[in-house]
């Protein structure tokens, strides 16, 4: 069987779900929804993607010279799931339009939990999204936090996690946000989001976090803290993580994450794209008993490969997480 898969919203998330979908042997992109005609509208036809549109948005498509196949209802009826990766909060007001068209849908983490009823992390709980309708892929913070927490937990059990998320103002094609000269606590009032949203997945976790905004838009940077519930020294944190297929160790005179992207330019990643979190495993520290370590996480591009995995999930054209992991990783090279 092959998945039929439209992407609703071609911007950071959507255009990089769609190449990710592309090279999947079980899965195809039959259409990407775009609602202005500009220069990502015009790459995704050049590179063979059916672009649709809103019905009101079509004539200005044409008149733009941008070829349209149809409506995003045309485009939804063509589809086994849906991708929705417009922006946070406007995925809500689709939720409809798909059940209308008995479609599946995914959202990213933008939208709350609660529109899914399904939070997902591929490594964290993929047999909880077998065959739903509806499942919400988490933020790239939150995917970030469950690949170590999952692992660490099964091992060692997580007593308590405490995190403060260094987060990219903006990406880097947005012209939109700032800062561009102050570091922003936000939210002021804590704790953050982020630990909650990994309780939509890892239910059992005591976690808290803090966040603050850096004017930076390459990554965001974590100071994780854990208190384990089992006795255990940093080289055997490290020997786990380790083995994590999504999780990366950076050293090598990497210090920053300006060095992690010109790494993954190196490593000719499409985009730059760092899929892994990455973990300087020279930090991995035990002290009185807490663990602690930085890691790095490409916001563009960490969640990329859980939508994948999310699909496979809901088409339960693989039953079996490590199976689909295993997949996913091997076609996109991670
Ligand atoms: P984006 O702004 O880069 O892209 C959104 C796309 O949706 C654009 O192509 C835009 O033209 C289109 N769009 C706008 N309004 C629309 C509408 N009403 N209907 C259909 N399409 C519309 O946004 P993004 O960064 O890709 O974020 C998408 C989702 O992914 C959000 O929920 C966000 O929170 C989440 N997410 C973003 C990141 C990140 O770092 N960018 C990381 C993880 C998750």
């Amino acid at each position: 069987m092959t998945v039929k898969v439209a992407i609703n919203g071609y911007g950071t998330i959507g255009k990089r779900v769609a190449d990710a979908v592309s090279v999947q042997d079980d899965m195809e992109i039959i259409g990407v929804a775009k609602t202005r005609p500009n220069f990502e509208a015009f790459m995704a036809k050049k590179k063979g993607f059916d672009v649709f549109a809103p019905e009101d948005k079509m004539k200005g498509m044409e008149e733009a010279n941008l070829e349209v196949e149809g409506s995003i209802d045309d485009m939804l009826e063509r589809a086994d799931v849906v991708v929705d990766c417009t922006p946070g909060g406007i995925g809500e007001k689709n939720k409809p339009i798909y059940e209308k068209a008995g479609v599946k849908a995914i959202w990213q983490g933008g939208e709350d939990h609660e529109l899914a009823g399904c939070s997902f992390n591929a490594q964290s709980n993929y047999e909880e999204a077998l065959g739903r309708d509806f499942v919400r892929v988490v933020s790239c913070n939150t995917t970030g936090l469950c690949r170590i927490i999952k692992p660490l937990d099964d091992e060692f059990g997580v007593n308590k996690a405490r995190v403060t998320l260094m987060r990219r103002a903006a990406d880097p094609g947005d012209i939109k946000k700032g800062p561009i000269n102050a570091i922003i606590p936000n939210p002021i009032k804590l704790p953050s989001h982020h630990g909650p949203d990994v309780k939509t997945v890892l239910s059992g976790i005591d976690i808290t976090t803090t966040a603050v905004k850096l004017p930076t838009t390459l990554m965001h940077l974590h100071t994780v803290n854990m208190e384990l519930n089992s006795e255990c020294t940093a080289e055997e944190v490290e020997a786990l993580l380790a083995k994590q297929s999504r999780v990366r160790f950076v050293g090598q005179g990497i210090t920053s994450t300006a060095e992690v992207m010109e790494m993954a330019r190196d490593m000719n990643r499409p985009r730059c794209d760092m899929w892994e979190n990455c973990v300087w495993n020279e930090s991995i520290t035990i002290y009185e008993g807490e663990l602690y370590f930085f890691q790095g996480i490409h916001q563009e591009s960490d969640v990329i490969p859980e939508n994948v995995d999310a699909i496979r999930a809901m088409m339960e054209i693989e039953k079996d997480g490590t199976k689909s992991v295993a997949k996913t990783n091997k076609a996109m090279g991670i």
